[in-house]
């Protein structure tokens, strides 16, 4: 696509250009070459809208900022503009949403699905294993989840020479940013807006982003379900969080929907430990407050997990009759093993009926393998940049690339286990663009490659299904040269996009 940047005008050519239609000054074609005065302004202007609007993050310099709200705050690392993104792509992305909702939810109903694609990892991943143990338990004694709600967020990369919309992940569990996600879209609407006479791009090239809404949405409907309006909607949070922003944007947005009646709580995993208890019926009680619905901003890691007290927390909000967001199954069915499982032929077929909805997922899985699959071994020993080489983590920061992998995978065929533990996928390769990130008060400018995620909600109650929903996106901007993408793990910047 076009780099919508070509529409940058110095500020005499956009003034005579408002007078005159034929003009002989070329637009600039590169925010890299924006006059610096202009860059100056918009940088400012950028700083002052984030700080107005809670598009903060806390601060790793200051000592408080993971912990007390209000202290330490910075504003959140963001693109200065929008990156451009094809139409039709974002279109396609947003279609599977749902396909993918729908998916997870079938999935996580087959357990021994689950139990088997991920019995050879259980045996080198602890991690994973504790998660299974917990599922298993939950298999014995019969658990139903009635009403289930999934938050989730699908990412994608735009391989360069297919221009195929390429899927990375899908997240079931702490799916972040919906909160600050939008704001970054106001903040370059608006400022496209401001600069609408020296930045020739249109603000409703933006699209709408309500993923917070979306959430609250979703989240206060799954509170209602659950039918007791004394009981509050709990965070699961980790003890020390600088992105808390963005969760206290979910909480704000849920609290409006209902007024006056819906609390939210946030607590630690070892606070639930300590302070919860089941009662008969499986009402859970934390601090002597019913919980309708946890919300798992935590627990998607090992080091969630300091000691067996924050298992015992999960295992017994599992066992409980509150919704779950998200329940064992769901987080399990978001594993990349379970990923890796699905692109296999006629998996798919196994859950879903449609063949149209079956190809369109298709057509965004990647090259995925285990590794007890030796010519794609082989291959990755040879050419090792073609491939990511991926364990059972969530949160950024955990993958392999480049020669690591084939380091990695000498590594394993010598000692003859733990590859289970890990799949390969197809290393996707997108279009180097040219961006402006903010970090800290200052712009970069850089050579950036983007990912768009598409937040999806989904939300049934027994056969009924309430909400299935793409629920807005976010873009993530990183530097060309980094191979990790997390935006609070310090890889990316948050940014919108600008549809071409
Ligand atoms: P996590 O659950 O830790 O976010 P991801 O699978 O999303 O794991 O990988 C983290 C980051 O690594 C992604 O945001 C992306 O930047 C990069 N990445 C992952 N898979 C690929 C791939 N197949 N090709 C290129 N980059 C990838
Ligand atoms: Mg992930
Ligand atoms: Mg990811």
């Amino acid at each position: 696509p076009k780099s919508p940047f070509s529409a940058i005008l110095p500020l005499k050519c956009a003034k005579k250009m408002q007078t005159q239609v034929e003009d002989s000054v070329k637009p600039i074609v590169d925010p890299h070459d924006i006059d610096p005065k202009l860059l100056q302004k918009l940088s400012y202007d950028a700083l002052v809208f984030c700080s107005l609007r809670g598009l903060v993050v806390g601060d790793r310099n200051s000592e408080k900022s993971g912990t007390v709200p209000g202290v330490g705050m910075v504003h959140a690392p963001v693109a200065l503009l929008p990156m451009s993104f094809p139409e039709s792509q974002w279109k396609q992305a947003c279609e599977v949403a749902p396909i993918f909702n729908e998916l997870v939810d079938r999935v996580s109903q087959d357990g021994e699905f689950l139990q088997q694609s991920l019995s050879r990892t259980k045996k080198v991943d602890p991690f994973t294993s504790r998660l299974l143990e917990i599922h298993s338990k939950m298999l014995k004694i019969n658990k139903k989840e009635e009403i289930r709600l999934g938050l989730h967020r699908s990412d994608y990369m735009l391989d360069e020479q297919t221009k195929l919309l390429l899927q990375i992940e899908l997240n079931t569990i702490s799916s972040s940013f919906s909160g600050l996600g939008c704001l970054v879209s106001e903040l370059h609407r608006s400022l496209l807006h401001q600069y609408r006479e020296r930045i020739a791009l249109n603000p409703n090239k933006i699209p709408t982003n309500n993923s917070v809404n979306q959430f609250a949405e979703a989240l206060a409907k799954a509170w209602n379900e659950y039918g007791d309006p004394r009981a509050v909607v709990m965070f699961v949070v980790q003890a020390e969080e600088r992105n808390m922003y963005d969760q206290h944007w979910l909480s704000a947005s849920l609290r409006e929907k209902y007024p006056t009646l819906l609390t939210t709580t946030r607590k630690t995993l070892a606070e639930i430990d300590a302070h919860g208890e089941l009662l008969e019926d499986g009402t859970l009680v934390v601090d002597g407050e019913a919980v309708a619905v946890i919300y798992f901003r935590a627990g998607y890691a090992p080091s969630d997990y300091h000691a067996e007290s924050e298992w015992s927390a999960r295992l017994l909000m599992e066992q409980s009759r509150a919704v779950k967001c998200p329940s064992i199954s769901y987080h399990l069915a978001g594993t990349k093993k379970i990923q890796q499982e699905l692109a296999k032929p006629n998996v798919l077929e196994r859950f879903l009926e449609n063949k149209e909805a079956i190809a369109k997922l298709r057509k965004c899985f990647a090259g995925l393998w285990s590794l007890d699959e030796s010519n794609t071994v082989k291959d990755a020993i040879e050419r090792p940049g073609l491939y990511v080489m991926k364990p059972q983590r969530e949160g950024g920061g955990n993958n392999i690339y480049g020669e690591d992998v084939r380091e990695a995978l000498l590594k394993l065929q010598k000692e003859g286990t733990g590859s289970d533990a890990f799949i390969l996928m197809q290393r996707i390769f997108p279009t180097v663009s040219h961006s402006i990130l903010m970090r800290e008060g200052i712009p970069h400018k850089e050579q950036t490659i983007s990912e768009l995620g598409i937040y999806g909600t989904y939300l049934r109650n027994k056969t009924e299904v309430l909400i299935n929903q793409q629920a807005g996106y976010l873009m993530r901007t990183k530097v060309s040269s980094s191979n990790e993408g997390g935006v609070a793990a310090g890889f990316a910047v948050l940014d919108s996009i600008y549809l071409v």
